[in-house]
């Protein structure tokens, strides 16, 4: 019998972290936590390298690099939210881990970069409409892609096309009518960021044209994501909307890991429904699309506001509506950098500064 996979969770405590090791728990002989890393609460977790802490404090970014690298560890589930999720990505796929990645960011800001360090191995999607994409593409050829169409719920605020969306509180916003997530990416599924950033991510994992990646309401959250082939064929995959079945595909991949869900009932699935992307409405997709079209550390810019937006909106410093003005703000000021690392950190700090100058300047402005 092979030993189990050694895996690390960046981010053990928040909703993915808790998730994967439920996953890991019920999959004994197979998965073995090897290290972890916490922030203000305690996973109560034992194991070989446990990190208490947030990136940037001192000892922190040293330990989750060594714990990253350490020659036991095999697979590196990237969970904490955000930009800071970048730099131990890059460690564990330079020291040869194979990565499963929730923090789209990481691929948003850095997408270019992050698939030449992964290399063969590729990534390993935990996002859920790129899992379904990933296992609709298992045995097919790049070349025999059309289109990948991501699936959106369409946040709380689709539905209600009358909401005036200057008026959405936090709580409205946090109110998501299927999926149970963190508070960023929940206010992201709200403005349909989300998506935006799940095109950007696509379009790096699979290595398909920006143009090829479209979106399409589903408000069952049911079908997890399509691909339609160049025979007029389309591939879905289908499930509950439960996180833990795209974190057992990445962490089981290529065996399947039995009952990580509970099994779903086609019989009792109901009517499932397709319907357009209002782009006037909801122009996040339209905006990021056109951010990673023009490159040069624009999609950091897009990913670093929206995140800073985020936060002031949960601040209550911002309308809801607010918080896609400073992204299109940002991106318009922005004069443009390169591609490197350091030009996409650079350009992640900019856009950081820009918000916060702008929100000093909006405040004083109310008072
Ligand atoms: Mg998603």
């Amino acid at each position: 019998m092979t030993r189990p996979l050694n895996v690390a969770i960046l981010g053990a405590t928040g909703s993915i972290g808790q998730q994967t090791l439920d996953v890991i728990d019920r999959n004994p002989g197979r998965l073995k936590l090897f290290g972890l890393t916490e922030g203000r609460r305690t996973s109560k977790r034992a194991a070989e390298h446990v990190i208490q802490g947030q990136a940037g404090e001192p000892d922190f970014d040293a330990r989750v690099t060594a714990m990253v690298t350490d020659p036991g560890c095999d697979l590196v589930v990237v969970a904490i939210p955000g930009a800071r999720a970048l730099a131990p990505t890059m460690a564990a796929l330079h020291a040869g881990k194979e990565v499963a990645l929730a923090t789209k960011e990481v691929l948003v800001m850095a997408g270019a970069l992050v698939m030449k360090a992964a290399g063969q191995r590729g990534i390993r999607p935990i996002d859920s409409e790129h899992s379904a994409i990933w296992q609709c593409l298992w045995g097919e050829e790049r070349k025999s892609i059309r289109r990948l169409v991501i699936t959106a719920s369409g946040g709380p605020f689709w539905a209600h096309p009358d909401l005036d969306l200057d008026q959405v509180t936090v709580e409205q916003a946090l109110n998501h009518p299927r999926w149970s997530m963190g508070p960023k990416v929940t206010v992201d599924s709200a403005t349909l960021m989300n998506k935006g950033l799940e095109v950007i991510e696509a379009h790096h994992l699979f290595g398909v044209p920006l143009a090829q990646v479209s979106v399409v309401i589903h408000p069952q959250s049911t079908v997890h994501s399509v691909v339609e082939f160049i025979d007029g064929s389309l591939k879905a995959q289908l499930g509950r909307p439960d996180m833990r079945l795209p974190i057992a595909v990445a962490l089981g991949y290529p065996d399947r890991l039995p009952d990580a869900v509970p099994p779903s009932v086609l019989e009792e699935l109901g009517p499932l429904e397709f319907h357009p992307l209002d782009e006037a409405r909801f122009p996040a997709v339209g905006l990021a699309r056109g951010a990673a079209k023009a490159g040069r550390g624009r999609p950091a810019v897009l990913n670093a506001a929206n995140e800073e937006a985020v936060n002031a909106f949960l601040a209550r410093e911002i309308p809801f509506s607010g918080i896609i003005r400073t992204v299109e703000q940002a991106l318009e000021a922005f004069p443009g950098g390169g591609e490197s690392l350091e030009d996409i950190l650079e350009a992640d700090r900019w856009a950081r500064e820009f918000v916060t100058v702008s929100r000093g300047s909006s405040s004083r402005t109310v008072r």
